[in-house]
Order: C-alpha cells, then sequence, then structure tokens
C-alpha cells in the first residue's frame, strides 16, 4: 500500500530534546508531550501572522495517561530529509530561573566539574580554590561556550540525508564553523541556501508585524531547517516550552540586548545574524 511506503519513509528524526517526549501519530501528525507553557503559544499562535511559519496544531491527545500535543509532522513527504535545529536568542534560561538560582546561590562542586570538562581555563582563580561554582554564575557562563552569547543563535543537532544526527555543536562559538557547517549541511547547494534565506527574511518581516511576538519572551525555541534530495526546502519556528507572555506592561523590542527585568530575549538580533551568516555562506 502506497499509504505504508510513505510512513516508511518519513521515520521519525529528532535533534533535541529527549526522546520521551515525542510519540509517533497518524500519518502526517506528531505528538509531543503536553506543557501548558507551549499549548497556550500554539493555540495563540494559529490566530497570529506567524501561522505559516509554525507546525499546525491539532488539539490535544490522551496516550497511557499522559497528554500530547498534537501537530503537524514537518518531515512529512520529505525524501531523505536534512534537517538542523537551531536554538535562537542570547539567553536559553527564563528570568525567574536566573532569580531563583540568585536565591540560593551555595558553590557547587558538580557544576565546576562540569565547567572544567568544558573549559579548565573558564573558572576565576577564587572558583579554582573552592573547586565549585555558583549556579547563576554557570548558566550565564553556558551561554558564552556557544555561539548564542555573541551571535544569539546555536546550532544544537543536524542530520544530512538520513544519515547519523549530529549533536557536537555545543561548543562551536566561531562564525566560520557556523558557515562550514551550513556548507556541509546544504552540500554547499546554493539554490538552498537562497531559499533559506529568503524564508528567513520573511520570517523576519512577519516577525515584526506579528501580535505573539511582540507579547511573548521567545526563550529556548528553535528555527528548524528542512530540505531534501528533490531540492524542497523549509525553515520553521518550533519548542515554545519555554515561551511566555511578558508582563502586560511591556511591549517586547526583540531587538535589544537583555538586562535583567526587561525580558527581552534578543531574537531578531540572533535572526539577523542567522541571515548574515547564511548569506556569507552563499556569497563564499
Ligand atoms: P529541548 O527543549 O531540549 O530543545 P523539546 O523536548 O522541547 O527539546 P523540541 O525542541 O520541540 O523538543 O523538538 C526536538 C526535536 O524534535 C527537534 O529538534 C526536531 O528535530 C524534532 N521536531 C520537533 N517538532 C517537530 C515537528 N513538528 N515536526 C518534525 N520534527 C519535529
Ligand atoms: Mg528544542
Ligand atoms: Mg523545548
Amino acid at each position: 500500500m502506497v499509504h505504508w511506503s510513505l510512513r516508511r519513509q518519513n521515520s521519525w528524526v529528532q535533534l533535541a530534546g529527549h526522546e520521551g517526549n515525542f510519540k509517533a501519530s497518524e500519518r502526517g501528525h506528531i505528538l509531543k508531550k503536553f506543557s501548558p507553557v507551549e499549548n497556550a503559544c500554539l493555540v495563540t499562535l494559529m490566530d497570529d501572522a506567524l501561522r505559516p511559519f509554525v507546525p499546525t496544531y491539532h488539539g490535544l491527545v490522551e496516550r497511557d495517561e499522559q497528554t500530547y500535543i498534537k501537530m503537524e509532522d514537518l518531515l512529512m513527504g520529505l525524501e531523505g530529509p536534512s534537517i538542523m535545529d537551531c536554538k535562537m536568542g542570547f539567553r536559553t534560561y527564563l528570568e525567574e530561573e536566573l532569580a531563583k538560582a540568585l536565591l540560593k546561590p551555595t558553590p557547587r562542586k558538580d557544576l565546576y566539574n562540569k565547567m572544567v570538562s568544558v573549559d579548565p581555563m573558564a573558572p576565576s582563580e577564587e572558583e579554582h580554590l573552592q573547586k565549585a561554582v555558583t549556579k547563576p554564575r554557570y548558566m550565564q557562563w553556558r551561554e558564552t561556550v556557544s555561539s548564542t552569547a555573541a551571535l544569539g543563535f546555536r546550532i544544537e543537532g543536524a542530520t544530512i540525508e538520513g544519515g547519523p544526527v549530529k549533536k557536537d555543536f555545543k561548543q562551536m562559538k566561531n562564525r566560520q564553523k557556523i558557515m562550514e557547517t551550513f556548507v556541509t549541511f546544504t552540500k554547499g547547494q546554493k539554490e538552498i541556501l537562497a531559499a533559506y534565506l529568503d524564508r528567513l527574511e520573511s520570517m523576519e518581516r512577519v516577525l515584526e508585524e506579528s501580535v505573539f511576538f511582540r507579547t511573548h519572551e521567545v526563550i529556548g525555541s528553535s528555527l528548524l531547517f528542512v530540505h531534501d534530495r528533490r531540492g524542497f526546502s523549509n525553515v520553521w519556528m518550533i519548542d515554545f516550552g519555554k515561551t511566555s507572555p511578558a508582563p502586560s506592561h511591556i511591549t517586547l523590542r526583540h531587538d535589544v540586548f537583555w538586562v535583567p527585568g526587561s525580558h527581552e530575549d534578543g531574537y531578531l538580533l540572533g535572526l539577523r545574524n542567522l541571515i548574515d551568516t547564511i548569506r556569507d555562506t552563499m556569497n563564499s
């Protein structure tokens, strides 16, 4: 049956998150473990200018006593898809997560060890002496290891034509290396890079008009790049698990840097950096 062979072609590929968070659904749909925050975003987005840039929301379903969000499978119909997940913004933790960490700034040895395993030079003299770092210090340092703190986006994972999933980009902060990754990812196909650019530029225009965007702090959300062997390509906004309404007196700009209390995420700055990086890749 055609139905089945198509279904097998579209086997699930996941570049980030816990595997248990997702379940297969009928053709064309996927199930993601329910979160009230993400659900509220998707509901609002269905009536927003951004709707063409997010997976279509199909309500909630129950499976094995667990509630799931049912949404469009963005890989549906792709042949040997290449996929990349780029996490957006200059900050990937919520203001309240930092505030909570600041309430209990006990120096922690486990976080010191994690820090040293990535960069033995990262701790200060005092932190080396104590062999411990506080959680807020660790959270802010972690953003500087990848391109998040400098460019406002980072590559989380990628797979090329159904090959192995690569997730070892977390320490990639160099713009040149990111450009090389885009060349590898697209196999240097300029038409694909041009199509990605086009889509991101229209996304930028719509973001500037979107009521959802103006009123939400977008944290830990990703752009999912997909293209396939036949030359199909698209970019989608996904993962709204940490995207929340800003306090009602604040209209967010997204094109300024964050200061504690501003709720700004720098999403547009990151998007513009990403657009420039892809444009330079195409012209290189
Ligand atoms: P994390 O918060 O750690 O990033 P998560 O559990 O919130 O993970 P997502 O980031 O939403 O999960 O998705 C993880 C991965 O699953 C994405 O990188 C992508 O590969 C895949 N994915 C998510 N949503 C879709 C979709 N609608 N269609 C196709 N693939 C998807
Ligand atoms: Mg994610
Ligand atoms: Mg998430």
